[in-house]
């Protein structure tokens, strides 16, 4: 049972979190009734417990069993001490077909009160991190969870793999479903949708299929690329689209690019999707993924410092649940390890699944790092100050940018308001004290190794 347990599990979570929690488990047997895991300490049993507990046990019903009980037995300790599981392999950031589905129940179940339950409790509006990259889209989602039916018909999100499409879909459906439990909410897969329209025809029961997606108040339909090249299932969505358009029910449609690029979609579906809102999300901004991972490490009631949180969102730049992936990831090695958050740690966590890259540093990152190692703040060094206090500091951080970062003179003049030969002149400086200057040699080496990660607690 246990592999087919661990293939359910890797479809409906990202492959670090496969990697870090799932891969060194052990099946100990069948007590009572109850699936035995092995797990390595208690921090990992207590984890298993609050947040995979539903996923085994959905996975263990996807297999048949009734009423499915899985327990956690802290393994004898191994001397492994120091790390985490097999490394995983570098995450697919981009590849959309393998990680398209996401958590999802495959399929909802139309009665009311199976409504929210079908939906992810997770993805709810409250949850969405709103930022430059998803704005139109968060905001036409929730014109139409307002006023379904007559915002906007359908709604077409369009984006790529892991930037929230279906957490917005999902989250429509809690908002009407809190507000109007009577409502019928449908969210369906494209792949799902086929596959039932194929039984429905092999068994006959057409009449069943039609009446199931054309009484809904609302249809969500996931990933519609997929009906590319099928083309009995497009033209018995046609019919559907027709039937709830025709009636004010709200669709809403997501894909991984926009309508006119889906290949063989039938040029009448195809405009139908055109005639309400198209919408993109696009990858979010270092400032939005930040925001993202203080959310979840406040969801998982984590004290994770800023800076941590940046260099992570430095390392995963496009997917978001990859960037969950990673902060779990963070997590877990800290945890595992027993040491406190710090940037090395996190690159230490991070180093395998995103070697061979190095720790990116930025001109921000070097400016707060100079700031903190002679106290003073960062705007001060930006500033206009003449005095010693702050014109040490700044040449050291235009050294520092200079030697960590790829940006070129002018670059490193305009962000501190300056032109190419002050940063000259200040880097010259700060070369010609090296070796003289005990205490800003000493600075200066610290501060580098620091903002590459190699400087911290003993890990
Ligand atoms: P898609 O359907 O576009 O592939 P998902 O909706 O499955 O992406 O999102 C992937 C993961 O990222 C989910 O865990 C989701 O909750 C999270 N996520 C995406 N966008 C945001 C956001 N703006 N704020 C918070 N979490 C987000
Ligand atoms: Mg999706």
């Amino acid at each position: 049972i246990w592999t087919d347990v661990l293939g359910y599990v890797r479809k409906n979570i990202s492959e670090v979190e496969y990697h870090t929690w799932f891969a060194p488990v052990r099946p100990l047997g069948v007590q009572q009734g109850s699936l035995v895991l092995g797990v390595r300490n208690s921090f990992a049993q207590e984890w298993f417990r609050k947040h995979y507990l539903e996923l085994l046990e959905d996975a263990l019903r996807s297999m048949g069993a009734q009423a499915p009980q899985v327990s956690f037995q802290v393994l004898p300790a191994v001397q492994d001490a120091m790390m985490l599981p097999a490394d995983p392999p570098p995450p697919k950031l981009t590849n959309g077909r393998a990680t398209g589905r996401g958590g999802m129940p495959e399929r909802t179940v139309v009665a009311p009160f199976e409504n929210r339950k079908a939906l992810n409790p997770k993805y709810i509006f409250e949850n969405f991190v709103v930022g430059p990259n998803n704005n139109l889209a968060h905001a036409a989602s929730l014109a139409v969870a307002e006023s379904p039916g007559k915002a906007y018909n359908p709604l077409f999100i369009y984006g790529d793999v892991g930037l929230g499409k279906t957490h917005l879909m999902h989250a429509v459906g809690h908002y009407m479903s809190e507000r109007y439990p009577d409502k019928r909410i449908e969210y369906v897969s494209t792949e799902s949708f086929t596959n039932d329209l194929i039984n429905a025809i092999r068994e006959d029961k057409m009449t069943q299929f039609r009446n199931r997606y054309r009484s809904v108040d609302l249809l969500l339909v996931d990933d519609i690329q997929f009906l590319a090249g099928k083309e009995r299932t497009q033209e018995e969505f046609f019919h559907t689209f027709n039937a709830l358009y025709e009636n004010h029910k709200q669709i809403i449609l997501s894909s991984d690019r926009p309508p006119k690029d889906i290949q063989t979609l039938e040029g009448r579906l195809r405009s139908r999707f055109e005639w309400g809102l198209i919408t993109d999300i696009q990858s979010p901004e270092f400032e939005t993924r930040v925001a993202i991972l203080k959310m979840n490490a406040e969801h998982h009631r984590m004290n994770i410092p800023q800076d941590v949180l940046e260099l992570i969102a430095r390392q995963v730049t496009s997917n978001i649940r990859e960037l969950e992936g990673a902060l779990m990831r963070v997590v877990a090695f800290a945890s595992l390890n027993n040491v406190p958050f710090s940037r090395p740690v996190a690159a230490k966590a991070l180093s395998n699944v995103f070697a061979p890259q190095e720790v990116k540093v930025e001109m921000a990152d070097v400016l707060r790092a100079v700031a903190a190692q002679y106290n003073i703040p960062p705007e001060a060094i930006r500033g206009s100050g003449r005095v010693r206090e702050v014109v040490t500091p700044r040449q050291v951080a235009m050294f520092l940018i200079r030697e960590l970062t790829g940006h070129s003179l002018p670059e490193i003049g305009s962000f501190f308001g300056r032109d190419h030969s002050t940063v000259m002149h200040a880097i010259a400086k700060v070369n010609d004290q090296l070796g003289k200057d005990s205490e800003m040699t000493e600075a200066v080496a610290f501060l580098k190794r620091r903002l590459q990660g190699l400087e911290g607690e003993e890990i």
